[in-house]
């Protein structure tokens, strides 16, 4: 059952709860977020299992201060600039990610850059400072559902998928926050949110960006700055049998010639959260083919096979 947590004994189960790898539901100005150990990926797969999101999106992990946010992210230029002003609050940064951060390669959907927030809410605050460390957090609310302001929100739409809600009264701004992408040359506005934008641009002192990157952008490529993380190899579906030189990702028993497997017991939570490290670390080894086996088509394995699929298609 979910436990419903309040006061400063809540907050000391929410911690425990966190450490232990559950996911708790916690409050922050702009929504309730539904919040997991971002170093702990199989936590984190939890996430997209009860949220029931058919997608690996990138997440946002929320610090206690800038300081906990510069050991995961480059911190840097605008981007410091824009912290320095607007955090602890609803402004989001995407950053260059740091080789050394722990982050589950989940968190970031295998990019090179991830989303920090370190969230105003004091509840939020206290709750960071004693967790001591990321966590990452999406809205509280089912995949395709509006986000939750209030306790009783999540409690009514994830009661029983999630181990606790930690009530911290009704959110004050209500809407999410808004995200800047201070990944490239100069800052770019991928969400409206929170946040106003004049009040960005009234701190950066020069019109935000607010362009979409167009088709005309180039394809992906590793270490680029890109919309989500593909393989440089071709990538091959549904193999049984691999081809003598392909480099073969498997699924379950039964590969003993495997170079990888997302899974040795067919654990979808397990595939999740080695699906990005283990493409990327193919991707390093001799060889022109990624081989994967198949996954089933339900639960976690929809966005695994989604995010596959993608890897897959021809670029
Ligand atoms: P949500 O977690 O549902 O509030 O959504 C998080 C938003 O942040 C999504 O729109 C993501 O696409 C965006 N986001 C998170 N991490 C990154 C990243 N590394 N690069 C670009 N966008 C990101
Ligand atoms: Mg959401």
């Amino acid at each position: 059952m979910t436990e419903r947590l309040e006061g400063e004994s809540g907050l000391t189960r929410a911690v425990a709860l966190l450490r232990a790898g559950e996911l708790v539901a916690i409050p922050t100005e702009t929504v309730y977020g539904l919040a997991a150990d971002a170093r702990n990926g199989e936590a984190v797969a939890a996430i997209f299992e009860a949220k029931g999101r058919p997608r690996f999106n990138p997440l946002i992990s929320h610090l206690a201060s800038l300081e906990a946010a510069a050991e995961v992210g480059v911190i840097e230029g605008a981007a410091l600039e824009l912290a320095q002003t607007f955090w602890p609050g609803p402004l989001t940064l995407v950053v260059p990610l740091r080789a050394e951060s722990g982050l589950s390669s989940l968190v970031t959907a295998g990019l090179g850059t991830v989303a920090l927030r370190v969230p105003a809410l004091p509840l939020a605050h206290a709750l960071l400072t004693a967790f001591d460390g990321p966590l990452a957090a999406p809205s509280a609310n089912p995949s395709g559902k509006i986000s939750p302001s209030t306790a009783d929100h999540v409690a009514e739409s994830l009661a029983g998928r999630i181990a606790a809600v930690l009530d911290g009264g009704p959110a004050e701004v209500g809407v999410e926050s808004t995200i800047v992408d201070c990944s490239g040359p100069t800052p770019r506005l991928l969400r409206p949110g929170g946040l106003p934008v004049e009040a960005l641009e009234a701190a950066l002192g020069a019109p935000l960006n607010h362009e979409a990157p167009t088709n005309d952008t180039p394809p992906n490529a590793p270490g680029q700055l890109s919309s989500h993380y593909a393989p440089g190899k071709q990538v091959v579906l549904n193999v049984t049998k691999p081809a003598e030189d392909a480099l073969f990702l498997a699924f379950g028993p039964g590969y003993p010639q495997a170079s990888a497997n997302l899974s040795l017991g067919g654990d979808l939570r397990e595939a999740a959260a080695n699906l990005f490290a283990m493409l990327h670390a193919l991707d390093t080894q001799p060889g022109s083919v990624i081989a994967v086996a198949p996954i089933p088509n339900n639960g976690l394995g929809l966005a695994i096979n989604d995010r596959l699929t993608r890897a897959a298609a021809p670029r």
